[in-house]
């Protein structure tokens, strides 16, 4: 949007375009969401590949909202952070996934940990680490059964991140970095933090059989979490073509729709019910 010219009218300030009124209105509705209920947590399994046995849950973020059908995450995070919601939203995910493992629990389901996304507004405030140890506390729930994801560039992004990351991990949660291999930040970096989990972006999965250049980076993570003795997990496994050459590559662990799509939680239970706690 730009604005209209030396004399043009008040009234056509450029958020009062098409565009601007349809952010406007997304960002009206997103505000309420939460408390209408119009937000819930999808789960999505990840496995030992060779098994099949689940080893955790990754939370993602869903709203159906009544007036405008289903709006991704990729679409309304990025809004709750340009808006401040972010946080309070980020609470919610939090409480709710753990009280979701709670709930799986009790229920005989016994999901080893449950994967939470971090935006990097959510660590730069500080004080999460406090958010994290009263949900914990709230929930009952052992804080290595918590994992916390967070991207290379939330990492790179934030000021004082390395002292945020280790109050979280002195509490005793988990840390994954997400979409690994896509962001910039240095190897140097990787070894000063306490990170348990890499996670191999969707993008060098893709096509993993056929394109030289991804095979090679993702050989190269691997090699990487195996030398750091870092858990890695693949994320986005589709066939079982990608998940032959990760398990041959010494990758044991997966993500994606070959092994279950994003589920609401009584479907996840329904389907993985029969694993029980060992
Ligand atoms: P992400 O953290 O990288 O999550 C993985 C995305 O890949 C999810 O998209 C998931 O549904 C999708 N996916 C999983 N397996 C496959 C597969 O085999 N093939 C393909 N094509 N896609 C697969 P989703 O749920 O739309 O989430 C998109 C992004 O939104 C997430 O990327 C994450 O960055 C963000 N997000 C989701 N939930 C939250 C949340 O609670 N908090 C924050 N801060 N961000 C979230
Ligand atoms: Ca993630
Ligand atoms: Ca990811
Ligand atoms: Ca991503």
């Amino acid at each position: 949007a730009k604005a209209r010219g030396r004399n043009g009218y008040a009234f056509y300030a450029p958020s009062m375009d098409g565009e601007g009124l349809e952010r406007l209105r997304l960002e009206t509705l997103l505000r309420r969401a939460l408390e209408k209920n119009e937000i819930w947590l999808a789960y999505q399994p990840q496995v030992e590949i060779d098994s099949g046995r689940l080893i955790g849950v990754e939370a993602l973020v869903r709203w159906n909202s009544p007036e405008l059908g289903q709006v991704g995450p990729d679409r309304f995070i990025p809004l709750a952070e340009d808006i401040g919601f972010i946080n309070q939203l980020g609470e919610w995910v939090l409480e709710e996934a753990c009280r979701q493992l709670t709930r799986w629990d009790q229920a005989g389901l016994y999901v080893p940990k449950i994967a939470v996304n971090l935006s990097a507004r959510q660590l730069d405030r500080g004080g999460l680490a406090g958010t994290v140890e009263r949900v914990l506390r709230e929930t009952r729930l052992p804080a290595h059964r918590l994992q916390l994801e967070v991207t290379e560039s939330v990492i790179m992004n934030t000021g004082d991140a390395m002292q945020y990351i280790n109050d979280l991990h002195a509490i005793g949660v988990e840390l994954a970095i997400d979409d690994f291999g896509t962001g910039y930040s240095s190897l140097a970096y990787l070894k000063q933090l306490p990170v348990q989990t890499l996670k191999i972006d969707r993008s060098f999965i893709k096509d993993i059989s056929t394109d030289a250049n991804d095979e090679a980076i993702a050989i190269a993570i691997i090699q990487l979490g195996k030398s750091m003795n870092l858990a890695v997990i693949a994320e986005g496994v589709e066939t079982g073509e990608q998940a032959a050459f990760l398990l041959r590559h010494g990758c044991r662990r997966a993500q994606g729709y070959l092994y279950a799509r994003p589920l609401p939680p009584a479907q996840l239970q329904a389907q993985w019910g029969h694993q029980h706690h060992a």
